[in-house]
């Protein structure tokens, strides 16, 4: 997501937010795009590959699909929903797409 108020036509990296933790983009925090100007942040993607992917938790409650906030598409698999913002939402298919993303860039 942007920061409220960014210049789009000049947007800084402090002006890069991510959807799940709202925190700014920093060469620290590594951060992955997604549809639409959806972010996260390498810490909210290694929390998801960790419940999702190595624990088995899925956030769906019971709802066959949620909107994934990275692809835009309500997909039938389980999902990590952010703590903080429940609003925020990414399925299985982004968590190993930005993954391998984030592993490509770090090398
Ligand atoms: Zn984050
Ligand atoms: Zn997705």
């Amino acid at each position: 997501m942007r920061r409220q108020g960014t210049d789009h036509a000049n947007v800084a990296m402090s002006d890069v937010l991510c959807d799940f933790c709202h925190s700014e983009w920093t060469d620290s925090r590594p951060m992955i795009e997604g549809h639409l100007g959806a972010c996260v942040c390498g810490q909210c993607l290694a929390e998801a590959y960790r419940a999702v992917i190595l624990n088995g938790i899925d956030d769906r409650d019971g709802v066959p699909a949620l909107d994934c906030t990275m692809c835009r598409e309500a997909r039938e698999e389980p999902a990590r929903r952010s703590a903080a913002w429940p609003e925020a939402i990414i399925c299985t298919r982004c968590i190993t797409m930005a993954t391998k993303a984030l592993e490509r860039d770090a090398q």
